[in-house]
C-alpha cells in the first residue's frame, strides 16, 4: 500500500484505525482499532484485503462460538444486542 492515494479525492492517506460493523443475527458487532489507511482530506478509511479477511474470519468465529469468544476476547457487551471487539 506504498504511495497509496485516496481514490475519492486523490489526497494522501496515513495509517490509522478504523471501525468495522457487522451484524450477527440480531446482534450488532463493532470491531474497533482495525489497522487502516485513513484519508487526511475526506476521512475515507481503507482496510488492506488481508486485514479485512482476518476481521471477517474473526467475526465468523464469533458467530459460530459466541460464548467461548466472549470469554477469551475483549468482547465488551454494550447491551444485549451490541458487542464491541477491540483489536
Ligand atoms: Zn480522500
Amino acid at each position: 500500500m506504498k504511495n497509496f492515494k485516496c481514490p475519492e479525492c486523490k489526497s494522501r492517506v496515513a495509517t490509522g484505525k478504523a471501525t468495522m460493523n457487522y451484524r450477527l443475527a440480531d446482534c450488532r458487532v463493532i470491531v474497533k482499532n482495525v489497522p487502516a489507511l485513513v484519508c487526511h482530506s475526506c476521512g475515507q478509511e481503507y482496510i488492506a484485503p488481508s486485514i479485512a479477511k482476518y476481521v471477517n474470519e474473526l467475526v465468523n468465529n464469533i458467530r459460530e462460538n459466541f460464548k467461548i469468544f466472549s470469554r477469551r476476547l475483549h468482547l465488551q457487551q454494550i447491551c444485549p444486542k451490541e458487542v464491541a471487539v477491540t483489536m
